[in-house]
């Protein structure tokens, strides 16, 4: 298939090489957004390249500054990844053998695997079937004497519901770890994503809000020595170099992603607020096709800045639905097909009794739409308007 008539990202129709036309509407399409910033972008990277420098200094150190700021933190360190922002906070905090870190099994693997990689015990409990996030009231039924820490995730780029977990944070003496890979500059009262824990992850992987060209990560704290200590630990627990007090790893950012990702974190208001239009847009048709019992659920929004690294609907013929949009050019995905207690290589730290029925029912229920910013008003209704096809 060969790319369309019109300017990248903007074809709808394309023209593939046996002459049909055909209706395509990705589940994300970069090339627009970068085509809009491309000569920002390159002077940012000819910067790094002049320099040379290419691990940490200071690129890296100026976007920690920025994503501080942005997320309404006193510190934020660059790391390597998502996955590695969680890895590295745990191991800051001392979490490992023994321990359990309460959490949720609806959520991208990284979020469990970090846990279970540092030989502690992640203690699932359900969600909340209104946000998709973990329920605050089996969280506190669930912390025991080995409890460390909570975990909660703002899946899809809604806050958890922070303010009860924050209450039995206190009352037992637990750090929160955020996983707010999917949720930056989501708020939650007035607050930040990544500023109400003791630590905050993010993730630069290209598909998230702030995509980076290739892999990267930040965690964001107001303690001053977690910040330090993830410092030495990113970069092999070394103190001063050649020195190596703790056992790290390399878990550094580098200046390239960093520079572009200053780059974008400049735009990243205005795209969230395209996200957002999509998401009203897609909301009010679905809504106004079923009034009463909806044959399709949108994504509820309980907490004020919800930024919508995804726009999930849930569905009784979820794959009927997923199949009939594919045949008309629709691309979706499931996020996610399977919870995190049925992942097989998870199975030695799970009780094979545990049951999580909210999760269950999302994991088959759940499909996500496109929602990325450039995103035109036909697509979205052309999308709508075969969703209400496939129901009539
Ligand atoms: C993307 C993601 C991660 C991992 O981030 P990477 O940068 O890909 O390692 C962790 N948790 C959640 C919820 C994510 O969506």
């Amino acid at each position: 298939m060969k790319v369309g008539r019109e300017q990248a990202g903007k074809e709808f129709v394309e023209d593939r090489s046996d002459g049909e036309h055909v209706t395509h509407v990705p589940l994300l399409d970069l090339r627009m957004q970068y085509a809009r910033i491309k000569d920002e972008v390159r002077e940012a990277m000819d910067r790094v390249l002049e320099s040379q420098r290419f691990i940490l200094g200071p690129e890296v150190e100026a976007l920690e500054k920025e994503v501080a700021e942005y997320s309404g933190c006193r510190w934020a360190v660059g790391v390597s990844s998502g996955t590695d922002a969680l890895l590295v906070s745990l191991m800051a905090l001392g979490i490992g053998p023994g321990d359990e870190v309460v959490t949720t099994p609806f959520s991208f693997f990284a979020t469990a695997g970090a846990i279970v990689r540092l030989g502690a015990r992640p203690v699932f409990v359900d969600i909340d079937p209104g946000t998709f996030n973990i329920n605050p009231e089996l969280a506190a039924a669930a912390v025991g004497s080995r409890t460390k820490a909570l975990m909660p995730v703002h899946l899809f780029g809604q806050c958890a519901d922070m303010d009860p977990l924050m209450e039995i944070a206190r009352r037992h003496g637990l750090h929160i770890i955020e996983d707010a890979a999917q949720a930056i500059g989501a708020e939650y009262s007035g607050k930040r994503a990544g500023s109400m824990g003791t630590a905050g992850c993010f993730s630069f992987f290209p598909s998230k809000n702030l995509g980076a060209f290739g892999d990267g990560g930040m965690v964001t704290t107001n303690d001053a020595d977690l910040a330090e200590k993830i410092k030495i630990l990113r970069n092999q627990g070394a103190e001063p170099k050649y020195y190596h007090k703790v056992l790290g790893g390399n878990f550094r950012l580098d200046a390239l992603q960093a520079a572009v990702l200053r780059v974008k974190l400049k735009h990243l208001d205005g795209w969230t607020e395209m996200r957002r239009a999509n998401a009203a847009f897609y909301t009010s048709g679905l809504r106004d096709l079923w009034p009463g019992e909806p044959k399709v659920v949108p994504p509820p929004i309980r907490h004020e800045r919800h930024i919508f690294n995804q726009y999930v609907i849930r569905t009784g013929d979820r794959d009927g639905l997923r199949d009939f949009l594919s045949r008309n050019g629709i691309d979706t995905e499931i996020y996610y097909p399977q919870a995190l207690h049925k992942q097989q290589c998870l199975a030695h730290v799970i009780s094979p009794h545990a049951s999580f029925p909210v999760s269950e029912e999302a994991s088959g229920s759940v499909l996500a739409l496109p929602i990325y910013p450039e995103l035109t008003d036909p697509q979205k209704s052309y999308i709508i308007s075969k969703i209400k096809e496939f129901f009539d």
